[in-house]
């Protein structure tokens, strides 16, 4: 899952970053509202964290311009306290969630898995198809309620094709939902990683679909 934040206080965008990235987050940063929203209305975001006092361009406007332009990413705007009228705002711009200012990390997180969840149609943290279950909170995987060791980058590609199961996922998307923007992509990469992920959850789960990608489904339902 990849994360757009974008929030100028220097500290404040460091603590976030860095708590998104443990919990295996993707996260593109922009620390101006030009930018952030240049990033979100060109790449695509599974969430984006966004401070409304932003320079250059406040975050309310931002969030309008990315609505207007059909962009529906789910957007958590970070508030003042007790600034209601904010809070209006920004629910009224197209905003999904907002957390008001300071925050425990932990809120943040949960409310990101919430919001990103219900995005691909999901009510409940763990996500299952037939024997195999994700916990969208820990980013661990369990076939038969037995925990299958992941590697991080193997958690982000499970996690993704978990949260859209039974629907075909090209492997450009998955690559862009997987790597940050600055990262080198090469799409042999996700091929290793799918490899990796058959051997260790077994055949049927990842099945691929030639010329178009690959989809995760429960091998007992065909
Ligand atoms: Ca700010």
């Amino acid at each position: 899952m990849r994360i757009l934040l974008v929030e100028d206080d220097r500290e404040l965008h460091r603590q976030v970053r860095t708590a998104l990235e443990n919990a295996g987050y993707t996260v593109d940063g922009a620390f101006d509202g030009e930018e952030g929203h240049f990033l979100g209305d060109t790449e695509p975001y599974d969430a984006v964290v966004l401070d409304l006092g932003l320079p250059i361009k406040d975050g309310l406007a931002v969030l309008k311009a990315w609505r207007q332009a059909g962009r529906t990413q789910p957007v958590l705007i970070l508030t003042a306290r007790d600034a209601w009228s904010e809070k209006v705002a920004g629910f009224d711009a197209g905003a999904d969630d907002y957390v008001p200012k300071p925050f425990h990390m932990a809120e943040l997180l949960a409310r990101l898995r919430a919001l990103i969840r219900r995005a691909a149609g999901h009510t409940t943290p763990v996500l299952e198809c037939g024997r195999l279950a994700f916990d969208t909170r820990t980013g661990q995987a369990l076939l038969d309620g037995v925990e299958v060791p992941l590697t991080a980058h193997e958690s982000k590609i499970l996690g993704y094709l978990m949260h859209h199961m039974d629907k075909t996922v090209s492997r450009t998307e998955l690559t862009e939902h997987v790597y940050a923007q600055d990262f080198d992509r090469d799409s042999n990469t996700i091929e290793v990683f799918i490899g990796r992920l058959r051997k260790k959850l077994g055949e049927g789960f990842i099945r691929t679909q030639r010329g178009l990608g690959y989809r995760l489904t429960n091998p007992e339902e065909g």
